[in-house]
């Protein structure tokens, strides 16, 4: 089993697939796009299926993929369709922008996807324009209407950002009256190509709980796993819910069970850490399933204790690459 020096159970991957995206937010990358990796130097299909079975004879049953945006990979469906055989997977999840999806759905559903997580920043076609930098509002809100009609289960992303969408943090809630699915505000972090911006407000866990607060009575916390990211709420008699991910504020250490892998096959023990070892390089010398397994056992040891940790650990000065190279 993969279990650090906190005594910390490893069970979830974050796997980012690309580091390809269609849009260009700007909470995660500078308006002028990015310089993307050669396609050789992004792990295959075949490289991250052998990664994930490996891991998950190791104990990691959940699995999230990510990006860049996921569907932007040529094949991914048949990626999504060869884990779908990994019988030691409990959950595969996928983080998306929505602008791909729509044609996918119902496989998404044969494969039994279980969490459709949907970066949907605002419910404003003119701030959706300034946020992410693509006229694609209204497609993306269709993928919405429609991912809420399917079998999959819906979270909607929701970053929070100082000057940009604080103002429809109610909206979002009142969203969930009639429908059934949970909106996840995430604290802004400073994985956005040049660094912390300059906020007029910080909007962390208290103040957007406050701010909900203002306007809702009645709002039940909802039990989750000690490992969960999101503290998750309900309004009374409302049918959906919504959690807040202090992803900034790092007040979900304690409990953190997750590993990342970068779509060059960087592992991250840790969000804010900078990478510790490249796992393509290690694969494409050769390395045997044993050896492979030796180094996850033996790199989640050095696991830091939190995301502050990970961060004054850092070699190059604080955090400022793109979210994009890391996959969120
Ligand atoms: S900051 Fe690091 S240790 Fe903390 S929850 Fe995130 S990944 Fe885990």
């Amino acid at each position: 089993m993969l279990v650090d020096s906190f005594g910390r159970k490893i069970t979830y991957l974050r796997l980012a697939v690309t580091d390809r995206c269609n849009l260009r937010c700007q909470y995660c990358m500078p308006a002028e796009g990015i310089k993307i990796v050669e396609r050789k130097d992004l792990l295959t299909f075949k490289e991250m299926y052998r990664i994930t079975r490996v891991l998950s004879e190791l104990g990691v049953n959940k699995i999230r993929l990510t990006g860049g945006e996921p569907f932007v990979r040529k094949d991914f469906i048949s990626f999504l369709d060869m884990l779908s055989f990994n019988d030691k997977l409990d959950e595969i999840n996928i983080t998306t922008n929505g602008a791909l999806i729509a044609p996918h759905i119902p496989k998404l559903e044969q494969l039994n996807i279980k969490n459709i997580n949907l970066s949907l920043d605002t419910l404003r076609a003119d701030r959706f324009l300034k946020i992410k930098r693509r006229n694609l509002f209204h497609e993306t809100y269709k993928v919405f209407e429609n991912l809420l009609e399917s079998s999959l289960n819906l979270k909607l992303n929701v970053v929070v950002q100082s000057g940009f969408n604080t103002d429809e943090i109610v909206d979002f809630v009142s969203l969930t009256k009639d429908k059934n699915f949970e909106v996840r505000f995430i604290e802004e972090m400073p994985f956005n190509g040049s660094g912390q911006r300059d906020m007029q407000e910080n909007w962390d866990f208290t103040k957007i709980l406050a701010e909900v607060q203002n306007s809702f009575e009645n709002i039940n916390a909802i039990a989750t796993k000690k490992s969960a990211t999101a503290k998750k709420f309900q309004v009374k008699n409302f049918k959906g819910t919504f959690g807040i991910i202090p992803a900034f504020t790092r007040t979900i250490c304690n409990d953190c069970n997750r590993i990342r892998i970068t779509a060059t096959g960087m592992f991250k023990n840790c969000l804010f850490d900078e990478g510790v070892f490249n796992i393509r390089d290690f694969i494409r010398q050769g390395a045997s399933d044993e050896q492979l397994k030796n180094l996850f056992i033996n790199t989640v040891q050095k696991k830091p204790k939190n995301g502050f940790i990970a961060e004054a650990n850092r070699l190059s000065n604080g955090v400022s690459e793109s979210m994009w190279t890391i996959g969120g």
